[in-house]
């Protein structure tokens, strides 16, 4: 029995939102029909009506689930510096706690909207649990070390997870952490691994002024901190030149890569990443930028630039919820001036692409099966979302 769904609007996101528009779904949720009902509205047998938007299931581009468990620990608006040392120091937790957060973040999400999550991964505790969701992740194994006598250990500790991951079917890449996290060496492992056109790659990028700040001259509040750590900095050599600009050709410009945050990023680095990569992605972290640094990214700018943008929802050290939508709101409040259209292809189709997985999900399309969302709440006049906004998953 296939199944007709209708609403206010239809966003396929791949082509222009169709008013009253009826989604056809197959039994598996395979798009096998998409009805534009034109100006007159003539009655068809068996549509479920809704009050509100259709849309494509969401993808999250950045989170940490195997963080879940320090949901409201860390102090909000203290900046990165303060942050990283207040993670360091509560991070650890027994595993029970760990698993139980992991497993209400993945439920979480799925009630959210969410089919698809681009995943940073330091240990190997959301396996069993990606491996059994319904939603498509993609781990980023996350490696970090400016020690350059570590690197090989570090790395050979990535490629090890990597191997328990791969062997549980689930898509993976092993990656930088931050600019400033990663020695030469390390940076060298990694890109030598790196198989070209395959995987898609990230990296935390400009979330702070003070990572500009220490690739520049050696000076910020990041260099201070992790100094206070114990980090050694004494192989590290400021370049003049903004932390993008200085790693930037430590990757295989042929992957696709993910940039996360980039509340520090100007005109020009977003033209050096243009000029290197094939596909440069750029991650937007909103709500976690305010707990955090309590600063947004120049995000109208992008938008202006024509970037490929995406939605990130970091994790839950740093985001009250794990929620794609709440994170539209937040840009919609903030800049009203970009269109609902191109923030909510930020939030699917673009997505998608990023993971590789514009074939299945990110748009209404047919063949494709990619989750019904219904957002009510909408303010139809000026075609917004409003704090209210609510999603529902139908699909
Ligand atoms: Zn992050």
């Amino acid at each position: 029995m296939s199944r007709k769904i209708s609403a206010h609007y239809v966003f396929p996101i791949s082509s222009e939102p169709i008013k009253n528009g009826i989604i056809e779904l197959d039994e598996s949720g395979v798009i096998i029909n998409i009805i534009n009902p034109g100006k007159e509205i003539k009655e068809i047998a068996g549509v479920e009506f809704y009050s509100g938007i259709l849309v494509p299931g969401f993808v999250n581009a950045h989170c940490h689930i195997e963080l879940s468990h320090l949901k409201g620990v860390v102090v909000e608006k203290t900046g990165l510096h303060n942050f990283i040392t207040q993670i360091s120091r509560v991070r650890i937790a027994d595993e029970e706690t760990i698993l139980k957060a992991i497993n209400k973040a993945d439920l979480e999400m799925k009630k959210n909207g969410i089919v698809a999550v681009g995943d940073i991964s330091n240990k190997n505790h959301s396996i069993e649990i990606k491996k059994d969701s319904t939603i498509h992740y993609h781990t980023f194994i996350e490696l970090f070390s400016l020690n350059p006598d570590k690197a090989k250990t570090v790395f050979e500790s990535g490629k090890k997870l990597e191997k328990e991951l791969r062997n549980n079917d689930l898509s993976c890449s092993i990656v930088p952490h931050t600019p400033y996290s990663v020695s030469k060496k390390l940076f060298q492992y990694i890109f030598n691994n790196a198989t070209k056109n395959t995987n898609p790659v990230s990296m935390h990028n400009q979330e702070s002024v003070s990572e500009n700040e220490l690739f520049i001259n050696k000076t910020g509040s990041i260099f201070r901190s992790l100094s206070n750590m114990g980090v050694d900095f004494s192989h590290f050599k400021p370049t003049g030149k903004n932390s993008l600009e200085s790693v930037i050709r430590n990757f295989k410009k042929e992957n696709k890569c993910l940039l996360v945050h980039n509340t520090f990023s100007c005109a020009h680095d977003i033209a050096i990443a243009n000029e290197y990569f094939d596909e440069v992605y750029w991650v937007f972290c909103s709500n976690a930028n305010l707990y955090i640094e309590n600063r947004l990214p120049d995000i109208p700018l992008f938008h202006k630039l024509k970037q490929k943008c995406t939605i990130g929802t970091d994790s839950l050290a740093s985001n009250h919820q794990l929620s794609v939508l709440d994170e539209l709101k937040t840009i919609q409040a903030n800049f009203p001036q970009i269109p609902l259209t191109e923030i909510l292809k930020w939030a699917t189709l673009n997505g998608a692409e990023a993971l590789n997985l514009s074939d299945k999900i990110g748009s209404f399309e047919i063949g494709k099966k990619p989750g019904i969302n219904l957002i009510s709440h909408i303010n139809f006049e000026k075609m917004q979302l409003k704090p209210e906004s609510k999603v529902k998953v139908l699909v």
